[in-house]
């Protein structure tokens, strides 16, 4: 181990192969370890045992409508960015049991569920995707009702963020000031250069995560690399929000503009933008009883403001066409959420883009307004 002290702030380089030491170390404590895996053509957040299980040597390609992966000839493992999920299925699951009531020996016994004692290490963390748990936190942890599921996986979760050095041609984070380099918020930070791993360290569990690792302080070297890197990732960065400070005023102020009937005609109301998008909470509550009549369970399931249901109230629905279930969800996300969180509900991670069928760009809409409106 080299000789220096480490810090909230430090930073170390580590071999490729110390990464699989800490994975090993990790899930030696009761991690449950979480990263990029190629599943089904796409990289899916998923558990990891090893180094080996991450993505080496892939690179992705993104589009409107369009995600492909290809095997390259390079040795890196966090070049290919994520596919449709992401770490929202960790901490936020899509179905959560709240309670259950089963009859047993004549009496009634009952679950509820407070809390998990689940202990994820996410591992591979985009710097968008940490700013959407962020976000999220502010919608499970609020000071006036706490959410006891998600705010006790998130207490227990590690983050082991990656920076991006190959974003995909659908991120705009540089925009929605959420990429491509993470300056807070992590456990550890992790910049992949060609034979290292460059690390810099954000919290107390990060300081005691690379205790069981080798390590070494980052030399010059790698630090001018590594700095040079993220310049020209932030460069490749070309899709663009423009003045996405006055975004939430663009909206809100046109409103009956024929721009949404005209992507109110393309939409599907598929809901697959608000089931990829990281940010994205929407829910319901199912209840179901068995036929026996023994047994019943409350379960919570991800909604979508894009289903009809979503917006039915007594005497009507509020939003029966697929233009108004449009406008309600870019309003929100990008203009009345920054009322009710105090930041927007985008985090540039381009997800919507790349999984509409309809090829519909969130980006496009909010310039073409713009234009259309100046
Ligand atoms: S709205 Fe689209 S780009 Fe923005 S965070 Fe959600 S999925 Fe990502
Ligand atoms: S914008 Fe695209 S992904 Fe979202 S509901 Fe409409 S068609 Fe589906």
């Amino acid at each position: 181990m080299a000789e220096m002290n480490l810090n909230i702030g430090s930073k170390i380089s580590i071999q490729k192969t110390e990464l699989d030491s800490l994975i090993k170390a990790l899930r030696e404590t009761g991690y449950e370890t979480i990263g990029p895996v190629m599943q089904n053509q796409v990289i899916s957040c998923a558990p990891i045992e090893k180094l080996d299980d991450l993505p080496q040597g892939y690179s992705s390609e993104g589009e409107r409508g369009y995600f492909r992966l290809q095997q390259n000839n390079h040795n890196r493992y966090f070049d290919a960015t994520p596919g449709s999920d992401s770490w929202k299925k960790f901490l936020f699951p899509p179905r959560t049991t709240l309670f259950y009531a089963a009859r047993e020996n004549g009496s009634w016994k009952e679950f509820i569920n407070q809390e998990e004692d689940k202990k994820y290490a996410f591992i591979g963390v985009r710097p968008c995707d940490l700013a959407a748990i962020n976000i999220q936190d502010k919608v499970f942890i609020r000071e006036d009702y706490v959410d006891p599921i998600y705010s006790t996986r998130r207490a227990n979760a590690l983050i082991l963020v990656v920076n991006c050095l190959y974003p995909s041609s659908t991120c705009f984070c540089t925009s929605m000031g959420t990429g491509p380099q993470a300056t807070t918020g992590f456990d550890l930070s992790l910049t992949e250069l060609e034979d290292v791993f460059l690390v810099e360290i954000g919290s107390d569990a990060g300081i005691s995560l690379v205790q069981n690792i080798e390590w070494r302080p980052a030399s010059a070297n790698y630090l001018q690399i590594a700095s040079q890197k993220m310049e020209k990732s932030a460069q490749k960065i070309t899709r663009k929000i423009e003045e996405p400070q006055s975004v939430p005023a663009l909206l809100l102020s046109n409103l009956a503009h024929p721009n949404w009937d005209e992507v109110g005609g393309r939409c599907l109301s598929c809901t697959n933008c608000t089931l990829v998008c990281p940010t994205c909470f929407c829910w319901e509550v199912e209840d179901s009883t068995n036929l026996a009549g023994n047994h019943t369970q409350r379960t919570r399931v991800w909604d979508s403001c894009f289903n009809l249901s979503y917006a039915a109230q007594a005497g009507g629905n509020i939003r029966p066409t697929t233009k108004s279930r449009y406008r309600q969800w870019l309003t929100h996300k990008m203009g009345t959420w920054v009322e009710q969180f105090g930041e927007s509900g985008c985090v540039g991670c381009g997800r919507c883009i790349v999984w509409c069928p309809a090829k519909i760009d969130i980006t496009e809409e909010v310039n073409s307004l713009r234009e259309a409106t100046s």
